[in-house]
């Protein structure tokens, strides 16, 4: 009897530990993970750059954005279908539900490292408004009640209904991770067992998600259920089987990137953020199942990306015209769609496959887009976002704006910048994995078991110098995996001052295995020249241009920077250097660069449009350029990326 008891009292204390222990993936059980995140609690920010990012999400982004969802009747539309009464009528596009499932995702992530009692009350009242308007069948949508009720799973392609649970789920995987409470998750698994029950291979109901997301969020429940069937529903969901059933026509299930299966895509296609929500659900699926036909498929569509579909600032998605990608090396500057949440699809679906393989050409893409295209999508204060974050635009384009009726960036960036505690570590067998430079202490243990403190001291991305420090609780012999940037091409590595004996390859983890004791340093020096990038000649837009990069940052020309020559005169002096100056307090202490350029005076807009003859520009032009990511907080200016290059 008292082995019993002491065992069920173990087993209750294992199981109320696990949701402490979880990170923002949780892969302690997943077969094909080789790299294992460590929980977003398990690291603070220190003052750094991604603190300060963190703090204006959470102490003005998340108010603000809650406040306008309020206005805007997001909150509202659940609160009328409790009420039961004429309340007020429901508003909004028919996806509004996943906003807020989205803002409680991102004040769930915040919670982890930053526990804060009014805001978990906050959400605990959000939770039982939305809660309140759920079916007791498990259904839960504010656009299908009352006459539109028939049409639920009738608008499969676009009703969204399948997206707003995914983001349900995810919201409830968050918080319940954040604090054990368990209540917004119990709804989402009835609604997800709701779905089970009458959904699948036939004889059940066909069902599509026409904007992948559920397919990630389904097997990020299973991990935390254990429930496999509802792996198997995003397997189901991946595999487009009921093509036929659902009368999908090609042009549908290309933009949709769903409908067939997953395993058939040749390339990314369509809608960019569904297709890439349905590669990391695919991803997902692949982690937990090993299938090597997801894997041959998921190493194509990244090669797809990474060969001709990717801006040079991390963006996606190149046509305002269904939100979609272009074809290879279709990569417009001012006409760039690049949606925030496209570079936020592209950072998780490189976030898996680098857990499944350890390799740091994922997690360059994952850091370009981080510090660039994602990060451009707040603005410096937290109040304005982008939904596009194109690479030029002309003089007084607004691109900034406090809300979007499709306001499904903002929430998305929020989630994002309050999870990344989440990003910079992972553990693996043989050791502890550090992927982005900050200044961060983690907290956390080996997979031995071993406690292990690591503090990591950058002044990244701006400065080159990175400190580390070891704490392991007892002298232990492991590996740390350094990523080496690809930007960085010379790097200097020092084991407590003496050279770390191995060479640090660009684009690489450079493995240190030895016996770590307290308070071992490892200081490394990356190379922060300042890079004039080229594109591939068959980018049109950009050939004989080149984008200028110091760390991980790309910049840009903003005229409020240039004077009154118009920044689309100007061009780049290959041989002249840039000036870096630290610390511009107009940018949140950002380094700007000068450069020695060439102008073209009097304007080419006096030139013929064709001549035999291109014009040389003869005058000198002092040029100022600023991290891209602060472009317009200071208006609406016109601003470039891509210059033409002198010789
Ligand atoms: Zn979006």
């Amino acid at each position: 009897m008292r082995s019993a008891a002491l065992f069920i009292l173990l087993a209750a204390t294992a199981l109320a530990a696990d949701w402490r222990d979880q990170a923002v993936l949780d892969l302690s059980k997943t077969p094909n993970a080789l790299l294992h995140p460590v929980p977003v609690r398990a690291v603070t920010l220190q003052t750094g750059f991604w603190k300060s990012r963190q703090d204006v999400t959470i102490q003005s982004s998340m108010p603000t954005l809650l406040t306008l969802l309020e206005e805007h009747g997001v909150v509202d539309n659940f609160r009328r279908i409790a009420a039961q009464s004429n309340y007020t009528p429901r508003r909004g596009p028919l996806y509004t539900d996943s906003d807020l499932y989205k803002w409680i995702e991102g004040a769930a992530w915040s919670l982890h490292a930053r526990p804060d009692p009014k805001l978990e009350a906050t959400i605990d009242k959000l939770v039982d408004e939305i809660l309140a308007a759920q079916e007791p069948s498990g259904y839960l949508n504010t656009w299908f009640v009352e006459e539109r009720e028939p049409l639920r799973f009738k608008q499969m392609n676009s009703g969204h209904e399948l997206y707003c649970l995914g983001h349900m789920i995810q919201g409830a995987v968050a918080y319940y991770r954040a604090t054990g409470k368990r209540k917004l998750l119990d709804g989402g698994i009835r609604f997800a067992d709701y779905l089970l029950k009458d959904f699948g291979p036939a004889p059940k109901r066909a069902l599509l998600t026409g904007h992948p997301e559920l397919e990630l969020a389904l097997t990020e429940l299973y991990r935390v259920t254990g429930k496999r069937a509802y792996l198997d529903l995003a397997g189901y969901l991946l595999s487009g089987v009921e093509k036929d059933r659902l009368k999908l026509r090609p042009r549908d299930t290309q933009y949709m990137f769903s409908g067939i299966p997953f395993t058939s895509r040749e390339q990314f296609e369509g809608h960019a953020v569904r297709a890439l929500y349905a590669a990391t659900g695919a991803a997902d699926y692949w982690l937990e199942t090993g299938n090597p036909q997801y894997k041959q498929t998921l190493d194509r569509l990244w090669t797809d990306l990474v060969t001709g579909k990717v801006f040079v600032t991390g963006g996606v998605g190149s046509r305002a015209s269904g939100e979609a990608f272009g074809d290879s090396w279709e990569l417009p500057n001012r006409q760039a769609y690049t949606e925030s949440c496209a570079s936020i699809a592209s950072l998780i679906f490189n976030q898996r496959l680098l857990a499944g393989s350890g390799d740091a050409k994922y997690t360059d893409i994952m850091e370009r887009a981080l510090y660039n295209g994602i990060n451009s999508g707040m603005s410096l204060d937290g109040t304005l976002y982008c939904y596009r974050n194109p690479l030029a635009t002309g003089p007084g384009e607004k691109i900034r704006n406090p809300w979007y009726d499709t306001c499904c960036c903002p929430p998305n960036l929020q989630r994002t910048f309050t999870a990344l505690g989440g990003y910079f570590y992972s553990t693996s067998k043989d050791g502890v994995w550090v992927h982005l430079y900050d200044n961060t202490t983690m907290d956390w243990r080996l997979e031995s078991g071993a406690a292990l403190k690591l503090e990591t001291r950058s002044g990244q991305p701006f400065q080159g110098n990175v400190e580390l420090t070891l704490s392991p609780a007892k002298p232990e012999e492991f590996t740390l995996h350094l990523r080496i940037p690809a930007w960085s091409l010379n790097t200097k590595v020092l084991i407590n001052g003496q050279p770390a004996g191995a060479v640090a390859r660009p684009n690489s983890y450079l493995a240190l295995k030895r016996v770590w004791k307290g308070g071992d340093r490892v200081t490394m020096e990356l190379d922060m020249s300042t890079h004039l990038v080229r594109a591939n000649p068959r980018v049109p837009e950009n050939y004989g241009k080149a984008a200028v990069q110091r760390g991980p940052l790309v910049y840009c020309l903003e005229q409020s920077d240039n004077g009154t020559t118009p920044v689309s005169d100007v061009a780049l002096n290959a041989q002249g250097g840039f000036k870096v100056e630290t610390g511009d307090a107009r940018l949140g202490g950002a380094t700007v660069l000068r450069h020695k350029g060439r102008a073209w005076q009097p304007s080419l807009a006096s030139e013929p449009l064709y001549g035999f003859a291109v014009p040389k520009p003869a005058a000198e032009a002092d040029l100022t350029f600023v991290p891209y990511y602060t472009f317009h907080n200071r208006g609406a200016s016109a601003m470039t990326v891509w210059i033409p290059l002198l010789p």
